[in-house]
């Protein structure tokens, strides 16, 4: 079956760790080691089709040399910010620059996800700023929650990516 590496890019703190759990296991874990960085393997049926996924869940804390390694490394990206965070959001367009640098000429599957969106009481980015961007970059936006996954936002943001790299 195909396998797609995928690997998710965003600040420290905006909740790449919870977000890939939350996909793998459909649960919640409240603090998981920031410093931390892990790779999984998954198998899901997308559209009639077995595909293995191979997720690179990143620190955030990475070097240059560290980023643009997973950087070549993946086949397509999951950039996180938190709406509760503006700093997590003005580092998704570098990111963005750095991956087309690296991949070049290749076009780079991406998805863009506003993480925390149970925390709208507190919300730094509307909704609109994000729906902005991503069309900037021509990839889907989802905004969720990795604590209150309503409709299974998560999921489809994960499988939409792989059928993105399926695509290209
Ligand atoms: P990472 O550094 O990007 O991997 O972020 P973590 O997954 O370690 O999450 C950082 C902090 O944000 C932890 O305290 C999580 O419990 C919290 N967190 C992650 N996702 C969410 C979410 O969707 N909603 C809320 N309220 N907190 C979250
Ligand atoms: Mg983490």
């Amino acid at each position: 079956s195909p396998e797609v590496k995928l690997a998710v890019f965003g600040k420290a703190g905006v909740g790449k760790s919870a977000l890939v759990v939350r996909f793998l296991t459909r649960r919640f874990i409240w603090e998981y080691d920031p410093t931390l960085e892990s790779t999984y393997r998954h198998q899901a049926n997308i559209d009639d089709e077995v595909v293995t996924m191979e997720i690179l869940d990143t620190a955030g804390q990475e070097d240059i040399q560290q980023k643009e390694g997973h950087m070549r490394w993946g086949d397509g990206f999951i950039v996180v910010y938190d709406i509760t965070d503006r700093g997590s959001f003005e580092e998704v367009a570098p990111l963005r620059t750095l991956l087309e640098e690296v991949k070049k000429p290749k076009n780079v599957p991406l998805v863009l996800v506003g993480n925390k969106s149970d925390l709208d009481h507190v919300r730094q980015v509307p909704t609109e700023e994000g729906e902005r961007l991503a069309a900037e970059m021509a990839c889907a936006f989802y905004e969720c929650s990795a604590c209150a996954d309503e409709g299974g936002a998560v999921a489809e943001a994960f499988h939409e990516l792989c059928r993105e790299v399926r695509r290209r």
